[in-house]
């Protein structure tokens, strides 16, 4: 191991308060993080460049590893589908596929990446409100799971399926009560109303669909297993009279994503770590409900989980450095930093962990997190206890594998590159930096406005 010189660093007179919990949680937070699965910060982005979002190719596959073992344990029959939009960087789809994983879509981008992926269009979960005539044809053609989300779709896959002479597999997506507010309604038929029946019973008096499942997605970052329980419970009931009046058998049941993953939420006094629950508690209610709903054993259907955040946010890292300090009017510490919320989307809703990734002495201040935009929204972390930093060390933040990448935003600054780190520690780029090139790739400029003269 090589020594490091340590940096200088400004005395500062503060009260200590040492080793107290406090609300922003216990003095573990800042810890350093030199090393990422065995590769230095350091030598990370002297190679790629500050700021960079690094994968762990080993994360990935022991959350996936895990989340099977614990659902299988507890039900025969599961298939996980890994949802696209919380992040669909070709490597990081392809190692979910590998771990097993089905592809779960909201859009005909994303089905097209699925199946350019190599995954079979039949193991492709075709879900979202807005799927075109084409799109919809598309899917038919490839036998992909269609899951409908309302009337319109309903009724344009049954005049493309008379069209096309050909028995789509479709799901219907439900939303119900399940005890959690604000409901989310606005996607799929609603289970309470009867909307979820009537689109069952037009389904089966067009005789022109094969519904083979039930889906429902009840929320994200939900905090409350029993909710789960309650969904399946609700779907199962829907299942078991289909089979009763239909003498239709219902061979899956799609329980969605949503769990949390170990993020904290702004505003929560308890650190994500704390206070998520674990998957076991999501399982256990999910299976309980599915095995105690009455299906004959030979009739139960499978489970789907399209579970995205809680298998890939603790596999993403974002490495970033700092550019400058300053003192704000009220004497508080503000360090600026080389990301912002173009890149850190979920900065919005997460008190995102951030760790120094060098040794640092036992001060530390309370510290705002800023990123370099010339716009005062972009604050990466309100109110965070840091050791100083200077202008050139590096940070970590934790917990950024989900949604951060796909709803990056090119804005005043070009999107750093992705490293994966495989298995054996070695890092693959698997996205490199945006340039000037790729922004102007889609602008076309008008030959009177190709010249001036200032
Ligand atoms: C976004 C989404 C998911 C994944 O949700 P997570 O909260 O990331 O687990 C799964 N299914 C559908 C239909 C979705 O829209």
């Amino acid at each position: 191991m090589d020594i490091e010189k340590k940096t200088y660093e400004r005395p500062i007179i503060k009260p200590l308060n040492s080793g107290l919990m406090n609300k922003f949680g216990t003095r573990t937070e800042y810890a350093p993080k030199t090393h990422i699965d065995g590769v230095k910060v350091k030598d990370l982005i002297a190679e790629y460049g500050s700021p960079l979002f690094v994968m762990s190719e080993r994360q990935i596959r022991e959350n996936m590893q895990s989340a099977q073992r614990i659902f299988e344990t507890r039900y025969p029959k599961v298939q996980f589908a890994w949802s696209y939009k919380t992040n669909y960087i070709n490597a990081v789809c392809n190692v979910f596929h590998q771990e097993g994983s089905w592809g779960e879509v909201v859009s005909m981008f994303e089905y097209n990446k699925a199946l350019k992926n190599g995954v079979p269009a039949d193991k492709i979960l075709f879900n979202g409100p807005d799927k075109t005539d084409d799109d919809l044809r598309t899917a038919v053609k490839n036998d992909s799971p269609i899951h409908i989300d309302h009337l319109d779709e309903l009724y344009r896959l049954i005049e493309i399926a008379d069209d096309m002479h050909k028995k789509p597999r479709v799901a219907i997506r439900v939303n119900m009560d399940t005890g959690i507010y604000p409901m989310w309604d606005r996607f799929g038929f609603n289970y309470e109303n009867g909307e979820a029946w009537d689109a069952i019973n037009k389904i089966m008096a067009s005789g022109k669909l094969n519904l083979i499942g039930l889906h429902c997605h009840i929320g994200t970052y939900m905090l409350t297993p029993s909710a789960y329980g309650v969904a399946a419970t609700k779907l199962s009931v829907l299942a078991l009279n289909i089979k009763k009046r239909y003498d239709k058998i219902i061979t899956y049941i799609d329980m969605g994503g949503g769990f949390a993953s170990k993020n904290t939420l702004k505003g929560s006094y308890q650190l994500g770590t704390d206070a998520v629950p674990d998957i076991e508690e999501y399982a256990e209610q999910i299976s309980s409900a599915l095995l105690n709903a009455g299906f004959d054993t030979d009739e139960l259907p499978y489970l789907y989980l399209e579970t995205g955040r809680a298998l890939v946010d603790s596999a993403g890292y974002l490495l970033g450095s700092v550019i400058s300090n300053k003192r704000l009017s009220d004497g508080r510490r503000s360090t600026i930093l080389d990301f912002g919320v173009n890149i850190l989307f979920t900065a919005f809703w997460y008190d995102h962990k951030v760790s120094p990734a060098q040794e640092f002495s036992q001060y530390t201040e309370d510290t705002v997190l800023y990123g370099p935009l010339c716009m005062n929204i972009d604050v990466v972390r309100e109110n965070v206890t840091l050791p100083p930093l200077n202008a050139g060390d590096h940070v970590v933040v934790h917990y950024v594998g989900a949604y951060n990448i796909t709803q990056s935003m090119q804005f005043i600054s070009l999107r750093p590159a992705v490293v994966m780190i495989d298995m054996k520690g070695v890092p693959h780029k698997i996205k490199s930096s945006e340039t000037l090139e790729d922004v102007e790739r889609n602008e076309l400029l008008p030959s009177h406005l190709s010249t001036f003269e200032l």
